[in-house]
């Protein structure tokens, strides 16, 4: 049988991000995204290799978009593409796995949408799109929550009142769920470990972050919870602060929820603190220049994410490694250093060495000496999306 192509497909309210993986190589074929969807200005814009390649669709919608994306997509997969894989942000407690799409998953990834209101329904026009244009190509749902049904009620459950969990779902799910379980795999078969008998933290630090405990393969805990603004310090997001926090705000300063949730999703983490900048880049460089704010940012990002570490060790019956993964997680000496600096006492210490040359893309091993492993490993969300579509195809 000749190797299998997979169209992978992340579709937000106004964009469409897209990723052609081929089963037998781990680069990508050709990626791109659709944006401004709906507007005069929308444009598709793609690359395979080193070439880029832009085209304005003016008011195109999602089915639009998609219908000028296919051709270059069956051209790059020599007219046989195999299936299609939709990212879709929240599976509530119904998918445990990633699901063939037929009227049944639609009606369930609706049913949720409760959950994830800015985020499912966009998913779903994307799907329907798709299906409209591909009606008889296998087409898969895989949900950024779904690894994270693994874990036990001790961790996803709040303690707040039965009623409040079983009427309305309010429990914490997690997210970022192909990342963790691609560097989960990653790093068991990169260390000569069966998958199923290790046990991993994980740090997944991009402009969301979160941290996850992986013991023989599947989740045991992580640091996201009924949404994606739970845990560790973000781009522009918060993380944990006092739940009393918005009824502060509401009753001091008469702010409505709206008013409170977009400060602590788009104005907060490293973007509030630092008050300059919500990447990772630009507040090394501002730190490294004296900058009161960006040293701060850092400071708590790291220290934030070193508690959050450790209290996801409690979930592992051993430590076969702590793995650093995303943008930040691949490319930050610094930030590894630094927040490995606040974990003597699980042992860890880092080789700075070998921590400055794992940068852009590499797989590095990092630890100093005989401490536990510390891992660099480059996610793939797009080829595990794809591995996960695969699983599913029919023979
Ligand atoms: P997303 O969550 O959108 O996929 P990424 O995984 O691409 O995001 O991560 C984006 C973050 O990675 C940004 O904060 C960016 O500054 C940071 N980053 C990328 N390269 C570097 C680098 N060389 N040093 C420090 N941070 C970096």
């Amino acid at each position: 049988m000749s190797a299998r192509h997979i169209l992978v497909i992340n579709c937000g309210s106004s964009s469409i991000k897209f990723a052609l993986i081929r089963e037998d190589r781990e680069d990508t074929l050709l990626s791109g995204i659709a944006e401004r969807l709906g507007s005069a200005e929308s444009e598709l814009r793609w690359q395979s290799g080193e070439q880029q390649h832009s085209l304005k669709i003016p008011h195109a919608g999602h089915r639009q978009a998609l219908e000028q994306l296919l051709p270059q997509v069956q051209q790059h997969a020599d007219g046989k593409l195999s299936g299609i894989g939709h990212r879709v942000v929240h599976g509530g407690e119904h998918f445990t796995a990633a699901h063939l799409l037929d009227a049944a998953a639609l009606a369930a990834i609706r049913s949720v949408s409760a959950l994830a209101p800015l985020h499912n329904p966009a998913c779903l026009q994307g799907i329907e799109a798709a299906l409209g244009l591909y009606p008889e190509l296998p087409q898969v749902a895989v949900f950024d929550t779904a690894f994270h049904q693994s874990m036990p009620a001790q961790a996803f459950r709040y303690a707040v009142p039965e009623q409040i969990y079983r009427e309305h779902g309010v429990r914490r799910y997690g997210f970022h769920g192909s990342s963790h379980r691609f560097v989960g795999r990653r790093a068991a078969e990169l260390s000569g470990l069966p998958v199923n008998d290790s046990s991993w933290l994980v740090a997944h630090l991009g402009n969301g972050c979160s941290t996850c405990a992986i013991v023989n393969g599947q989740s045991r805990d992580t640091s996201m919870g009924l949404t994606p603004l739970e845990g560790v310090v973000m781009g522009t997001r918060s993380g944990d602060v006092d739940p009393g926090l918005h009824l502060y705000l509401g009753r001091k300063l008469g702010w409505s929820l709206q008013e409170i949730d977009n400060l602590l999703n788009k104005q907060s983490g490293l973007l509030g603190l630092s008050g300059l900048s919500n990447d990772m880049r630009t507040l090394e460089q501002a730190r490294s220049e004296g900058h009161a704010g960006a040293t701060l940012a850092i400071d708590v990002f790291c220290y934030r994410l070193a508690k959050s570490l450790a209290a996801m060790s409690c979930a592992l019956p051993r430590l076969d490694g702590l793995i650093f993964t995303g943008g930040i997680g691949e490319n930050s000496p610094l930030i590894r250093s630094q927040t490995v600096a606040h974990l003597p006492l699980l042992n860890l210490a880092i080789d700075p060495q070998a921590n400055a040359r794992s940068v852009g893309g590499q797989f590095g091993e990092i630890q100093a000496g005989n401490h536990p492993r510390i891992l660099v490993i480059p996610t793939n969300e797009e080829r595990q999306i794809a591995l996960d579509t695969l699983a599913l195809l029919p023979d």
